[in-house]
């Protein structure tokens, strides 16, 4: 059987990454988390001391670095497993930042497009409907309230014994939304063949199965 690639897109925090593994696990494909290509991209510019600003400079690391997407969800940066340091709160703000350089996402949305060229692949991030998989058959939009996302990160990071205030965790939730939606490239929003999902008062059984029953109305599958 023909394998398609799913496109999710939505907000930070509203689950996208938690359903796409689901999924991936059900289907027998693989998923590619594109905000931690941002998340790695903000990272080597920390190391390296770059601004994030500097698109020539932004892009030409971009080019030398070696970024591995492990099928696994690690993420080997320079030969370095950089899974953690990624998740770190202050990387999620540098990869927002970053990741409005218009050089910075064409470097990465040639990575991603190349990956998943073959199929079997289901993408999470941003701009994956509306630029990084304009044809994918099954797109996924999820929503949810600033307040039920930051209800949830504060939990996911209390069970990884993360320290989590959520105050501070709304706060960035909020900020980041504003930047990613109002950018000037690829700005967060729903293509207009996505389904839209908002997740604010369902359990994580029922997303995985209205996301299993749009997989099925869209491909037959
Ligand atoms: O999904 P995650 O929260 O890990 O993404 C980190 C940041 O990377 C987002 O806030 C967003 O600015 C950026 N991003 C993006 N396009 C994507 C995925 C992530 O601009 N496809």
């Amino acid at each position: 059987m023909k394998r398609f690639n799913i496109a999710i897109d939505g907000p930070s925090a509203a689950g996208k990454s938690t359903i796409a593994d689901i999924l991936a696990g059900k289907m027998g494909y693989t998923h590619l988390d594109t905000g931690a290509m941002y998340r790695s991209v903000a990272l080597q510019a920390r190391n390296k001391g770059i601004s994030l600003e500097n698109e020539e400079d932004i892009v030409k690391m971009i080019a030398e670095m070696d970024l591995q997407m492990m099928a696994d969800g690690r993420v080997i940066l320079d030969g370095k497993d950089v899974s953690d340091t990624i998740r770190e709160n202050e990387i999620s703000m540098m990869a927002s930042t970053v990741s409005k350089l218009k050089g910075c996402r064409s470097a990465l949305v040639e990575m991603q497009q190349k990956i998943c060229k073959d199929g079997g692949y289901i993408l999470d991030g941003r701009d994956i409907g509306t630029v990084v998989l304009k044809d994918a058959p099954v797109k996924i939009y999820m929503v949810a309230s600033p307040e039920a996302r930051a209800q949830r990160r504060v939990l996911q990071n209390k069970e990884k014994g993360i320290e989590a205030d959520y105050d501070e965790i709304l706060e960035d939730i909020k900020k980041r939304d504003y930047q990613d939606m109002h950018r000037e490239v690829s700005p967060l929003s729903k293509a207009e063949d996505a389904v839209e999902i908002d997740t604010s008062d369902m359990t994580l059984d029922e997303v995985t199965e209205r996301v299993l029953e749009i997989i099925k109305e869209k491909t037959g599958d």
